[in-house]
């Protein structure tokens, strides 16, 4: 069975600070097209900041739970914009259920990831069709639940590659939520920013899984 270790999830926000680096001008360009090109320079703030306080935290945190909180706050509380609060919440909610824990298994993780997309959902009251990360989340967390036939490494990685389609599958439509909303149809073309990370950021899961 497959056991994850505190060590995993400070590896997998170390890999994420790293992943948000690499891709910040891209994501920023993404936005500068439909919102105010700060998506990527959002979320290098929060990442850095987060990185600076992880030996701390992690030292201090006394399981898994109050870890992934402790980067939840750090994230809402750096990221500016609206994508801050939303993972922020993610990784707050993430955790809540695993108190005590200082390890987790597969099917833990299923759920740490189904509350943090619950997060985003309550706070952000984006739905399926909006043209924002939940178009990624979303139809990724169906695969990753229903796909109890494949083996958890191929599970994640349907997971991984239906957000990416998910996230492919913002570029037509009309933007009903954020900063984009306000393009109206010129909004159309053009990929969303927080679905592209998403999936990003999630993939940084699968690859700390095949470690
Ligand atoms: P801001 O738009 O405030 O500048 P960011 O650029 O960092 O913040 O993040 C923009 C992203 O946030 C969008 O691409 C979209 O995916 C996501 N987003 C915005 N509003 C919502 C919402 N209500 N629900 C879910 N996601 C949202
Ligand atoms: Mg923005
Ligand atoms: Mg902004």
């Amino acid at each position: 069975e497959l056991i994850l270790n505190r060590q995993f999830f400070v590896n997998v926000i170390k890999d994420m600070a790293e992943l948000v680096e690499k891709e910040k001008d891209h994501l920023t360009k993404l936005d500068s097209d439909i919102g105010d090109g700060d998506h990527g320079v959002n979320l290098s703030i929060g990442f850095r900041e987060t990185m600076k306080q992880l030996e701390l935290i992690n030292s201090q945190a006394p399981d898994i739970s109050s870890f992934l909180k402790k980067v939840g706050m750090i994230l809402l509380g750096k990221v500016g914009g609206s994508s801050g609060p939303l993972y922020g919440g993610f990784f707050i909610k993430a955790g809540a259920d695993v108190q005590g824990k200082d390890e987790v298994t597969f099917e833990e993780l299923i759920g740490m990831i189904e509350n943090g997309v619950n997060s985003i959902l309550q706070r952000g009251k984006a739905q399926v069709g909006d043209k924002t990360m939940v178009d990624a989340f979303v139809p990724g967390l169906n695969v990753l639940k229903d796909s109890t036939d494949l083996k958890p490494i191929e599970r994640f990685a349907a997971f991984v590659e239906q957000m990416k389609k998910g996230a492919e599958s913002t570029i037509p439509l009309v933007a009903k939520k954020g900063r984009a909303m306000r393009l109206g149809e010129r909004s159309v073309g053009h990929k969303d920013p927080g679905a592209e990370s998403s999936w990003m950021l999630m993939e940084v899961i699968l690859n700390n899984l095949k470690k």
